[in-house]
């Protein structure tokens, strides 16, 4: 689909390939009556709907919108969600989120409440598993959204993704690009101006100022070279753009840990959450208020239940780690969980082979104490004595 189709205040036809549909406007019916009879096409009528939102060149309501957050909404409902892990919904969100910024995304400009509402959905399904509860977030969503070198896990930010695409636009009006929209919109509103120095014409329709005022969030003196920096092999890549938009943060020292394809997803997730200390340990239940029993379920010490004592301070999870470290051949005292995670980082930066097998039964042994941890302590279950 062109972008053209968005303006319906252009002159003349405008076709929709994919549906071989025309539209027409400020034609006369008779004028009308003959191109259809020329092109062969059928007439569509403005607005026309694509994925349950009309296009339009106005501002769209949150009403008009709503089709897409119920879209994924449903599709989070329609999946027996309540049984998926941390890493299960992590996948959904984003195959979810990818398919929106992959159409609709660049075909929108979505109002801010919107992308609100579609991250909170998001983030709720992803810490409850449902898409309509809302419960204290273990991390928040603008860390999960940067980069996994930063610590991230890399899911889209809606509405910075909608703000890159909306950039594109604004390149190919500034690169002159050869659509009729464009060559409207220059011999109309730009008329040989500079894009840099001239205002936002009044005049034009909602969407076609949204596209000038684009030049803001670039915030730059020369729009086409900040544009053109953003291309790669000629064409515009809202991706880098997107990733302009991203808040800069330095690497984190543990990324060689969490990242790559070596450690099984739900492992990953689990260990991604106690590196940063967010796993649900009842120390940090207590600071929400929850109240449960103190005392450690896995080892016998009466010590409370805190993330150190359960990694590794705890005899249960340390004879775990010591002894697949004695497999792998190596004799050492077991730290604090902070230098622990520190040594490991470091074993990452050498002996490829090594270090995969490393950071996978260290992935493995947290989620594994983990998950006995939550059998006992909710199910009363244990898996020790088989
Ligand atoms: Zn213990």
């Amino acid at each position: 689909m062109e972008v053209f189709s968005h303006f319906s205040e252009v002159s003349g036809l405008q076709a929709n390939m994919e549906k071989s549909s025309i539209y027409l406007a400020g034609v006369t019916q008779e004028v009308k009556d003959q191109i259809v009879d020329e092109m062969h096409f059928t007439v569509g009528e403005l607005p026309f709907k694509y994925l349950g939102v009309p296009l339009s060149s106005k501002k769209l309501n949150i009403q008009q919108c709503m089709p897409l957050v119920e879209k994924m909404v449903a599709r989070i409902k329609c999946w027996t969600t309540k049984f998926l892990s941390y890493s299960g919904r992590l996948q959904l969100i984003k195959s979810v989120l990818f398919e929106m910024q992959t159409y609709w995304a660049q075909v929108f400009l979505l109002p801010k409440k919107i992308t609100k509402l579609i991250t909170s959905v998001c983030r709720n399904f992803l810490w409850t598993g449902t898409a309509d509860t809302s419960r204290r977030a273990l991390v928040a969503w603008e860390r999960l959204c940067l980069p996994e070198s930063a610590g991230g896990l890399n899911i889209i930010d809606v509405y910075q993704w909608n703000r890159a695409a909306i950039c594109k636009l604004l390149w190919a009006l500034a690169a002159k690009k050869d659509t009729l929209w464009i060559q409207w919109i220059h011999s109309f509103y730009i008329k040989k101006r500079n894009l840099d120095e001239m205002l936002t014409p009044p005049q034009a329709s909602w969407l076609v100022r949204k596209i000038f005022d684009a030049r803001e969030w670039l915030n730059t003196t020369n729009t086409f070279a900040t544009l053109q920096s953003h291309c790669h092999k000629g064409k515009f890549s809202i991706k880098r753009a997107y990733q302009s938009f991203l808040p800069q943060w330095p690497n984190v020292t543990w990324k060689g840990i969490t990242m790559g394809a070596s450690t099984v997803p739900r492992h990953k997730f689990i260990t991604w959450l106690a590196i940063q200390r967010r796993l649900a340990t009842v120390d940090m239940l207590e600071k929400w208020g929850i109240k449960v029993k103190k005392k450690c379920v896995l080892c016998t010490s009466g010590r409370d239940e805190t993330l150190d004592h359960l990694l590794f301070d705890c005899a249960y999870s340390s004879r775990i780690w010591n002894s697949l470290l004695r497999w792998m051949g190596i004799n050492r005292q077991l730290t604090k969980w902070e230098d622990e995670v520190n040594w490991l980082a470091q074993q990452m930066k050498h002996n490829r082979a090594r270090a995969e097998i490393l950071k996978f039964l260290f992935a493995a042994t947290i989620y594994n104490v983990w998950i006995e941890r939550n059998c006992r302590r909710f199910q009363g279950v244990s898996h020790e004595s088989s």
